[in-house]
């Protein structure tokens, strides 16, 4: 009985280090659709300046890991029926376009 505890502690740490391997990230917060039309909105990004310290040593990417610093930062406003129901939310977002994963999305605005 203590061995096989024993053998199942063991085994409990291996899961944790084979989930931490596994490709087990969200690759989209939002749609692709809603991203890239915030990315676009030329208009919407002047409104907005990006404060370099707080993208500083951040999430990287889960995939190449491509320094926080280095991905593609923008503002991003979720869609206005989004905003109608009560449920918009904007604040910067990062992408590595390389891997085409939404890194992160720091949520600064909610309605
Ligand atoms: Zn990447």
């Amino acid at each position: 009985m203590n061995i096989l505890r024993k053998l199942f502690g063991t085994n409990s740490t291996a899961k944790v280090n084979t989930a931490r391997l596994s490709h087990n990230y969200p690759s989209e917060f939002y749609p692709w659709e809603n991203v890239d039309a915030s990315r676009n909105d030329a208009l919407l990004q002047a409104k907005n300046t990006l404060d370099p310290s707080i993208i500083k040593g951040i999430k990287s990417c889960p995939n190449c890991g491509l320094a926080s610093e280095q991905l593609s930062w923008f503002w991003f406003s979720s869609p206005q029926e989004d905003w109608d129901a009560l449920a918009g939310r904007a604040g910067w977002m990062s992408v590595c376009d390389a891997c085409h994963i939404q890194v992160e999305f720091l949520n600064e605005i909610m309605s």
